[in-house]
């Protein structure tokens, strides 16, 4: 597929935002570019502060149709587009990589990994159902519905730039909820094909709007107006933190899935070349920008220096390049300052007496776009910066610990508690250590905790909410209490 001939197909390739069923552009734009190569893509309209108003409008006149829609309307209109988007992979995931940079294969992958969601919630639609209580009033009858929860505003991250939109878009749409969505300027090319799929796939006007521009003025609309009664978050922590104290005002439900700082555990009695391979699928995929890639790979003792041979032999063998390119494992980080970030992190540990043991250093002079070198480094302090803060880059750094309970006690003293993995052989240690971390997800064993089924989310500063399963569905939902009174009596 030529990437030039398909962002000059007018039937799939959009630049405006979709509102009300219909494409609106704006007074200003603002430039995507490819991070492999620094090249302008395209230039996309900003709607501005009018078009986030219409687009709420839109979406409140949306959902006085669609939570009247039978949930079996529901599943047959997501299923359309959930045939339409699998139909348009390659597609998708030639934009993915153009605009955020990993390789296509993975790029595929997400695609796959985003459409199981609307696959799983379109099923799921059917089967939101309330149930009967026992109440004290003699002949009376008590019994619980639910309902969508509204209008819901969805604000979403560059590195996952279609699965991130699915992930939420797919339970809210199942349970009869319209949406405002707005992915991150970075990647906002992926979004609005999905949102074209969407409007080939017959959703009634106003229940999917996508809108494009400047968060601090689409923003306070979205999380602000009156109608708009649950904001859904993937991103930072500290964007989150913010959204939460918008949504407080009208007290608004969120859910929010935020930035993990995720330890890799690696136990004496672990299979060491199982764990070495899991460190490189999970810190490497997205190129180490993924907000469950392992922070901390935290060793015991008397296997760390078996260990670190290991995936100093592994790690040397990820290559760096244009995601375009079939023999890339890992493209470029999302942009310069990303790689500027990641360098210094790098920097402090080895002046706070760390080695690097590969890599560290940005590869832009030999790649020519905003590339870091797959890197390993051991020796860092759990109090260095790299160790509080979230690394977002292809770096694995290696700590060293002690017992059982010392490795718990590090593992947990972080604000964050998204994921953590666990590598051993022991069942008593699965089950002490497990129910021990203070994370949302724990892969015991697995390297890939996420999936359509099964509930996705973070513990304390890592977020609110859960997405995927049953659970992503009643997010969504409001629970209603009906008492009838004497029946019988
Ligand atoms: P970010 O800076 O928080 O941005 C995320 C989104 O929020 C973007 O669309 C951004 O748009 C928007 N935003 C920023 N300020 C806003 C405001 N005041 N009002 C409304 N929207 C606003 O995060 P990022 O750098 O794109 O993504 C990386 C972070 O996401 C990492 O921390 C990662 O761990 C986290 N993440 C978490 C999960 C999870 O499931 N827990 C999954 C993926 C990523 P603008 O860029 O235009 O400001």
């Amino acid at each position: 597929m030529d990437l030039a001939e398909r962002l000059n197909d007018p039937a799939l390739f959009k630049t405006q935002s979709y509102v009300g069923g219909a494409w609106i552009g704006g007074d200003t734009s603002f430039a995507v570019d490819n991070p492999a190569n620094r090249q302008k893509l395209a230039e996309v309209a900003d709607v501005g502060e009018a078009g986030a108003k219409a687009a709420v409008a839109a979406a409140s006149d949306g959902f006085k149709v669609w939570r009247k829609t039978s949930p079996f309307e529901r599943s047959r209109i997501l299923l359309k587009w959930l045939d339409l988007i699998q139909d348009n992979t390659d597609d998708l995931a030639t934009l993915i990589t153009a605009e955020m940079g990993k390789p296509w294969r993975e790029a595929k992958g997400e695609i796959a990994y985003g459409a199981a969601f609307i696959e799983w919630s379109a099923h799921e639609a059917a089967r939101v159902h309330g149930e009967t209580l026992p109440v004290p009033a003699p002949g009376a009858r008590g019994w619980t519905i639910r309902q969508p929860v509204g209008v819901v505003s969805c604000i979403t991250p560059w590195n996952f730039p279609a699965a991130m939109i699915t992930r939420k878009a797919a339970p809210a749409l199942a349970a009869g909820c319209s949406l405002v969505i707005k992915p991150a300027p970075e990647t906002p090319l992926t979004a609005l094909t999905l949102a074209e799929l969407a409007d080939r796939a017959g959703f009634p006007r106003g229940v999917f709007n996508l809108i494009c521009g400047d968060a601090s003025k689409l923003g306070p609309i979205m999380t602000g107006s009156p109608e708009v009664r649950m904001i859904g978050f993937t991103g930072s922590t500290e964007v989150g933190k913010l959204l939460m104290r918008q949504a407080a005002d009208g007290i608004k439900r969120v859910a929010l899935e935020l930035g993990g700082n995720a330890p890799f555990i690696v136990m004496d009695d672990a299979d060491l070349d199982a764990a070495a391979a899991g460190v490189v699928q999970a810190k490497f995929r997205s190129g180490g920008q993924t907000c469950v890639s392992p922070n901390r790979i935290i060793v015991q003792d008397d296997v760390a220096d078996d260990f670190v041979e290991r995936l100093q032999a592994r790690i040397s063998e990820v290559k760096a390049g244009d995601g375009f390119a079939p023999d890339s494992d890992i493209g470029p980080l999302i942009h310069d300052e990303a790689v500027e970030r990641v360098d210094a992190l790098v920097k402090q540990a080895v002046s706070g007496g760390a080695r690097v043991v590969v890599g560290g250093q940005p590869l832009a002079d030999e790649l020519g776009g905003s590339f870091y070198a797959p890197t390993l480094i051991e020796g860092s302090g759990f109090d260095s910066e790299i160790a509080r803060s979230e690394i977002f880059g292809p770096v694995a750094s290696v700590y060293r610990a002690g017992d059982e309970k010392h490795i718990l006690d590090l593992a947990n003293d972080t604000p964050y508690g998204l994921a953590a993995y666990l590598y051993t052989r022991d069942i008593g240690r699965v089950h002490r250590m497990s129910e021990g971390l203070d994370y949302g997800m724990i892969g015991v064993n697995a390297p890939m905790v996420g999936s359509a089924s099964t509930p996705f989310g973070g513990m304390k500063e890592s977020g609110i909410g859960r997405e995927g399963g049953k659970w992503g569905v009643e997010e969504f939902t409001e629970l209603k209490y009906v008492l009838l009174s004497g029946v019988n009596s």
